[in-house]
């Protein structure tokens, strides 16, 4: 009887954990539309299942031009090239994103607690903000330069 209550209470606790976290992530991952059609299978499991570029393989690393970083996906407008600096890490990396531009969560995976940062107009993912950056603001938005295209000011 003691064991089976046992059991019992571990499902219940499995169902309860489960109920808590689910629909988070369902609803999450729900939030998220593909609104670009020619985006690459690289850039679709970044912007849906949170993964990373390797560092060093974006050609926006280099970009110094003044201008805008928009939206791979859906075209919003997300940092302006002033915030934009080299943090070594190799991946563009800058210090404050336009106002509005981004929604984060808390991302607990890798045993570490990162801010995962997404874009608020279409959802899909782009990088994460870390408290090392420079300036007084002290942020370093650390976003994958796939989910990114570069417009030079005219
Ligand atoms: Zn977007």
């Amino acid at each position: 009887m003691l064991n089976f209550r046992r059991k019992f209470l571990k499902v219940l606790g499995f169902s309860y954990i489960s109920s808590l976290l689910l629909p988070y992530n369902f609803l999450f991952s729900a939030s998220k539309k593909i609104v670009n059609p020619d985006l690459s299978e690289e850039q679709k499991k970044i912007m849906l299942n949170e993964s990373t570029e390797r560092p060093f393989s974006s050609p926006l690393n280099n970009e110094k031009r003044k201008g805008f970083y928009h939206c791979a996906n859906c075209g919003a407008k997300l940092f302006a090239s002033n915030a934009k600096f080299d943090s070594g890490t190799g991946w563009p990396s800058f210090t404050e994103s336009l106002p509005g531009a981004f929604k984060t969560k808390i991302d607990y995976s890798f045993g570490m607690q990162r801010t995962e940062y997404h874009c608020a107009s279409c959802g899909v993912h782009h990088g994460h903000v870390f408290n090392d950056g420079p300036g007084t603001q002290k942020k370093r938005f650390c976003n994958n330069g796939l989910c990114l295209f570069f417009k030079p000011e005219s």
